[in-house]
């Protein structure tokens, strides 16, 4: 059986304004995997502590390989935060104009450094070609607790993904999982990744409760916001994916033990694997058919919590 996903193109290609994401598996990449939070705030703006009490706090508990340093409108050079094996990617969430319910949007920016002081930036477009051109990544941030629905995301372009799970949101009104906003995205025709995070203020239980696995050989700040912006992670509440080869017709992973594997396509479309009897499971290996435009796999564990793998997209997967 092909391995990984054959000849498609390998993640995000540059096309124009913004990513064209592509279908990616991240074992396909080479290198390892680092575990990290997107999203993460400081005494720089609403979190609790300073820049280095954050990233001590983080370092010290040695759960994560790499933060993201993402204060509301404060940009920071990041550099000196980082330590032998432990990387901080600088980054920024901004807050331009507003969506359809009238809230302000929410637009998490990765790999970007500058002045404190930022210029004026009004709109969501301006800020996702701003970023892209300063060589950074957009994440819609948290979109189901602030009311961006996807017709606020269709209208974009220039974001590499949305988050599909934000633990401070899931823990200020159990808005914290965005994923059937993902799926309307997907649904027609917008490709873009799915990213969980903590969304840290450390202010309550707010850390520890989504990240990204991010497969590659080099774990610099760079390197980190190539290996996102080609894709090559997946994203977990909890269950980790071991492996993953995938084609239009063939799907096998393995994983930490799930009590399900959901594989999730267009509208109606997918099929899930579970035991009648509850028995728990450490993957699949099963044949596809009838998937619609893109498919993505979603493992749920005993406790609930959730991986998900990026979307993969029938007309860039090897037929076998
Ligand atoms: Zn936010
Ligand atoms: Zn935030």
């Amino acid at each position: 059986m092909a391995s990984g996903i054959g000849n498609a193109a390998h993640g995000a290609v540059q096309c124009g304004l913004g990513w064209l994401v592509a279908s990616a598996n991240p074992f396909s990449f080479p290198g390892r995997l680092l575990k990290g939070n997107l999203h993460t705030h400081t005494k720089r703006s609403d979190g609790t502590l300073s820049p280095e009490e954050t990233v001590a706090w983080f370092r010290d508990r040695g759960r994560y390989d790499f933060v993201v340093l993402t204060d509301h409108r404060v940009l920071a050079e990041t550099d000196a935060l980082c330590s032998e094996g432990f990387t901080v990617v600088p980054g920024v969430e901004l807050h331009p104009g507003k969506n359809e319910l009238g809230h302000a949007h929410h637009i998490v920016c990765v790999g970007v450094t500058g002045p404190a002081e930022l210029p004026g930036l009004d709109s969501p477009q301006e800020v996702l070609t701003t970023v892209d051109e300063a060589g950074g990544v957009c994440f819609a941030a948290h979109p189901r607790w602030h009311g961006c629905t996807f017709r606020d995301l269709i209208a974009l372009e220039g974001y590499a993904g949305v988050e599909v799970f934000n633990t401070t949101c899931s823990a200020l009104n159990g808005k914290g999982d965005s994923t059937v906003i993902w799926d309307d995205l997907l649904a027609r025709g917008r490709r873009v990744f799915g990213v969980a995070v903590d969304d840290a203020h450390l202010a309550r239980m707010d850390y520890f409760g989504g990240w990204v696995m991010v497969r590659t050989d080099d774990a610099s700040p760079d390197g980190i916001v190539a290996a996102l912006k080609a894709g090559a992670f997946y994203s977990s509440c909890g269950p980790e994916i071991r492996s993953l080869e995938v084609t239009q017709s063939h799907l096998k992973l393995e994983c930490s033990p799930v009590r399900s594997v959901h594989v999730v396509s267009r509208g109606p479309v997918g099929v899930s694997f579970m035991d009648p009897g509850g028995a728990l499971m450490d993957g699949v290996d099963c044949t596809l058919g009838g998937m619609d435009t893109y498919l993505r796999v979603q493992v749920v564990d005993a406790s609930g919590m959730s991986a998900w793998t990026n979307p993969f997209y029938l007309d860039e997967l090897p037929p076998e």
